[in-house]
This record gives structure tokens, sequence and C-alpha cells, in this order.
């Protein structure tokens, strides 16, 4: 059995805030017990609502914020209990791909100074082999070595992305954890971006963990899906099982919202009701039940369990049977 890349178990990061001085301090809990596994060479995505808590969750996985308990395990190390050098090192198998190109790239350096950086960040090669390195990169990524001499704010949206993934790939990683990737870019370059993402992954074998809000383009890169809802996992599953019957209320009306291609099918949209409520004050039992219209009594008092209810296809919902929830059609 294959062994699995990334798991997250239990992963918790609390912020706390203070409005005033004689205020009470508040805990928001941005991520609230997340558990996933993540395979090599898949690509899993984690999609909810903004605020939802799948940005934080990238980002403690990569340790840029510190969680506040779990086990993050890469390649069945804790991640957590690494020392600076070891956390390092491991680093080099874990990159991130930013939502803002432009805004990560650093404007005042080349951008063959910006894709050499990490190489002499991990006492990588010669600068003669840096050099090679790089003008290899920048042509996988289907740019040219004459790039390389020019600076950030030169480039549309499509070409800073494509360097940010130049950048994130030039250690070879392991996992890149994309982060909306493409939700700053026109949709024409988004298809673009989403293209080379999936050749590279063939040729590098790389794994990704996608983190986007936008459905289409989840369905379009993903095997499975987690969904996030108030800092909890609600629903993962195959990409295929979630789409065809979703089960969880929230992911329901999440998939109702996605335009359908076909003007012979036809589709009913679930209006969510009020908004995503505050993470400092998660809404008792059921995080969901405000919002949900299958709200039961039970759903108001006890958190539900995450259950198994077709082979790889979980989720934390009282009710009993997916099929009396109804699946979008
Ligand atoms: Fe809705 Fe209850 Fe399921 Fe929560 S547990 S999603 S409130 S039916």
């Amino acid at each position: 059995m294959t062994k699995p890349l990334l798991e997250i178990k239990s992963l918790t990061k609390h912020f706390t805030s203070k409005q005033g001085f004689f205020s009470k301090e508040k805990v928001v809990r941005a991520v609230d017990g997340v558990n996933l596994t993540v395979y090599p060479g898949e690509t899993v995505s984690i999609v909810g609502e903004s605020g939802c808590g799948k940005s934080t969750t990238g980002r403690c996985i990569l340790r840029l914020i510190e969680p506040t308990d779990g086990e993050i395990l890469f390649e069945g190390n804790d991640i957590r209990k690494l020392n600076e050098e070891d956390l390092r090192r491991t680093r080099r198998d874990m990159q991130l791909v930013f939502q803002d190109p432009f805004a990560s790239l650093n404007p005042r350096k080349t951008i063959g100074q910006i894709l050499e950086d990490p190489l002499i960040i991990h006492e990588i090669g010669t600068p003669q082999e840096r050099r090679r390195q790089v003008e290899e990169m920048i042509e996988i990524v289907g740019l040219s070595k004459q790039h390389l001499d020019r600076f950030p704010h030169e480039f549309s949206g499509g070409q800073r992305q494509r360097i940010g993934i130049a950048r994130a790939l030039i250690l070879r990683p392991k996992l890149i954890i994309a982060d909306e990737p493409v939700s700053a870019l026109d949709v024409s370059i988004q298809a673009q971006i989403l293209n080379l993402m999936q050749d590279l992954q063939k040729e590098f074998h790389l794994t990704y963990l996608f983190i986007s809000h936008d459905l289409s383009v989840v369905r379009h890169i993903s095997d499975r899906v987690a969904v996030m809802y108030l800092g909890k996992v609600v629903e993962v599953a195959d990409k295929r099982s979630l789409y065809e019957k979703p089960t969880h209320p929230y992911t329901q009306a999440l998939l109702s919202a996605v335009p359908v291609p076909n003007p012979h099918v036809t589709t009913q949209r679930i209006i969510l009701e009020g908004d995503l409520p505050s993470p400092a004050n998660p809404p008792s039992g059921c995080t969901f039940h405000p919002r949900c219209r299958h709200c039961m009594e039970i759903c108001r008092t006890t958190a539900p369990p995450v259950r198994e209810l077709a082979p790889d296809h979980f989720v934390s919902c009282h009710l009993e049977d997916a099929d009396t929830i109804g699946s979008h059609t």
C-alpha cells in the first residue's frame, strides 16, 4: 500500500485577539482539528469560502505559521518536532506558490536573481551550475533565457505566475502547496497555468495541495477534494464522487452555484442564508447548523462525527443516509 506523503492529524491553529485594554481575550479558531492525507503524485484540493481556514491550513503545514496543536507528518516525520536545521532541509521538499505572483516577487531583483535565491539559500551548486539550472527552469515554465535579466514589473500576471512556479520548482520539491494560484488571473490565462501545472506534475512527479474557493478550477485539477467550513473539514472524497454525489449540505450549496456548461441541464441553486459565522464565536453543535436547510435538534447541540459513507468518501453530518438529503442535479 502506498505510504502518504503528507498526513495532517488534528491540526489546530487558534489566534488570540483583544479589542480593547479591558476587554477579554478572544480565541479565533481559524483551523480546528483538520485531518487530511495526501498521497504521492495526487492533487488534493481544499475548497471553501473565504475565511474558512484553508490558507491558514496551508501555511501551518509549511510552518510559516506555527500551529497550535496537531501533527504534520511529511514522509512519516512530524515537522512540528524538527529543529531549525532539519526544518530548513525539509522545506526544500515542500514549496509554496502564492496567489499574487507580483506581491511575492521582489521588485528590486531580476528574474534570474529571484530564481537563483533558493539555490543559494540551500547551498546548491556553483554559480555556473546555478545559472544553468535557472536557464533550464525558465524554459520549462514557458519563458526564455532573455527574460532572466528583466524585473517582475515587466511581465504580465500569467508570466509572473509562471515565474512563481519556476521559483517553487527550482529546488525540485516533492510537494507544492498552491494557494489560490490562478484566482488573480483572467480565465483564459487560468487555463494555461492549470495546464502547465498538470504537465509539470507528470514531468516532475509532483504532489499538489491546491487551495481554492473556485469549484470549477478545483474540478479541473483535483484527484480528491476536501471541503472546509469554519476551520473544519466537513467532506472529503475523490473528485467524481464529490461532484456527482455531494453529501454534506454545505458542499451541495457550494456546488449548486457552479455553472454547468450544458443548456439542457438545469440546476437548482441552493441559497445559503446568512454569512460565515465568526471563528471567534462559532455556533454550538454542528457549526453549519444556522445556515443548514436540514438542521435537526441534535445539530444545535452535538458536533457530528466524521463517517465514511462510501469508500473513501468521508462526511461530518448527522444525516444518516446521503439519499435522504438529495443530490445536486
Ligand atoms: Fe446540517 Fe445537521 Fe448535517 Fe450540520 S449536522 S450539516 S446542521 S444536517
